[in-house]
């Protein structure tokens, strides 16, 4: 058997699941955890003809379908009441076959259970209202509560409604001070992009571990404002949780056929400089105009109030801090120490190799983004982006590691306020 790691597995099937699944009658069968139709990995291997070329060119519209091609061999997944039919196929063209995994949902139903929101696999979740578990990612509805709870529970809370989504869900900020006016003032946000779940979490166990015992927290951290939006794209979100694992923008309808805005490409600073970003179906839209979007009006609406000193984004996954580009000042000298800093305190707790750097160096190219406008406009010198532990976007965790994840980026935003002084 060849070794695939957990994480692509896992990632190969919510592809295979999301993208074939709302056009294909199987789709219902396959939410159903008593399903039995199974999804196999298959290889085929041998001289691979013009025809047995097609019928996998024709297939490769599922996108990830299709894990692995060279000139002689395919590794593609399969729904098993498909096989016979396939079996026959790649006979009848002398391409020879086996199965590689008889049943990829099983190989990675522990993480499915453990992860996925329950109410998708049908079981009962016993996490009392307004508790959170810190092995499973939460419902929207779940955050909320959790954040109503803590705001009541706690005086130093302070919950506000920035703004409403294009489905009319609330953006929250939660507002963490001791309200002494000498107080830096410091905003972070998560979930901006909906599929980014751990960036949401981590941000949530953030929360969770400095309201507890606010006053005996460290003087960089009791001193200082705390604003934090942990879901700034409530829509992308749910819609990833509930719909589409992959889904990323919001959840306006832009054309006939596409929804979506990318929040993080609808920001003012170099709005729409990257062509493919005007593509209204693109994964990168960035929206009719800049702030055309009700929640990248709600995260301005509160930058345009009090100043702030410094600013992180949590997004998942790149195992990454990063700096604005093309910063030329002297900001630039202080922007390497503080995320070179930063990288190394996440890089101590599993030895997971955070690396820093400016963001189009270090490969995440785009315009329109929050990190830039916060620095370039709003003249912010501590503009940082954190991206999780994981590789290529790829956010999916098995349940051990959802925590260990939380704590990485607790340890980075700690050493964030720590060092940050102006
Ligand atoms: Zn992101």
């Amino acid at each position: 058997m060849i070794d695939f790691t957990l994480n692509m597995i896992l990632f190969k099937l919510f592809l295979f699941l999301s993208l074939k699944g709302f056009s294909n009658i199987y789709s219902g069968a396959l939410a159903d955890p008593n399903s039995t139709i199974r999804v196999q990995l298959w290889r085929a291997q041998g001289y691979l003809n013009q025809a047995v070329l097609t019928e996998f060119d024709d297939r490769a519209h599922y996108d990830d379908e299709i894990w692995m091609r060279d000139n002689r061999t395919i590794d593609f997944m399969i729904f098993d009441i498909e096989a016979d039919q396939m079996a026959s196929f790649l006979d009848e063209h002398n391409v020879s076959h086996k199965i590689l995994i008889e049943d990829v949902r099983e190989r990675v139903d522990d993480a499915l259970v453990h992860t996925f929101p329950t109410r998708r696999y049908g079981q009962i979740d016993r996490t009392p209202r307004g508790a959170l578990d810190w092995t499973k990612y939460p419902t929207l509805d779940q955050i909320h509560a959790y954040l109503e709870r803590i705001n009541k529970k706690y005086q130093h809370c302070n919950l506000i409604t920035l703004g409403k989504s294009v489905n009319n869900k609330p953006i929250y900020v939660l507002k963490i001070s001791t309200m002494n006016p000498t107080n830096k003032a410091i905003l972070i946000d998560s979930g901006i992009h909906g599929r980014e779940w751990t960036s949401v979490v981590s941000m949530l166990y953030f929360i969770d571990t400095i309201v507890r015992d606010f006053r005996h927290q460290p003087s960089y951290i009791k001193d200082r404002d705390w604003h934090i939006i942990p879901v700034l794209n409530p829509d992308g979100y749910e819609y990833s949780l509930n719909n589409d694992r992959l889904w990323k923008k919001n959840r306006r309808k832009v054309s006939e056929f596409c929804y979506g805005v990318d929040l993080n490409r609808n920001f003012e600073y170099n709005w729409a400089k990257q062509s493919s970003t005007r593509s209204v179906c693109s994964d990168t839209f960035c929206g009719r105009a800049p702030f055309s979007e009700p929640e990248t009006q709600a995260f301005k609406k509160l930058t345009d109030g009090p100043r702030f000193h410094g600013y992180l984004s949590i997004h998942s996954a790149g195992t990454k801090v990063l700096f604005p580009m093309g910063v030329t000042s002297s900001d630039h000298v202080d922007q390497i120490t503080m995320t070179k800093a930063m990288a190394q305190a996440m890089r101590g707790f599993q030895n997971y190799q955070f690396v820093s750097g400016d963001i189009h160096a270090m490969g995440k190219v785009g315009y329109g983004m929050a990190i830039d406008w916060m620095y370039f406009t709003k003249k912010i010198k501590h503009s940082y982006i954190i991206e999780t532990r994981g590789q290529n976007g790829l956010d999916v965790l098995v349940p051990k590691e959802i925590l260990p994840a939380a704590k990485e980026v607790h340890i980075g935003i700690m050493k964030f306020a720590e060092l940050f002084n102006s």
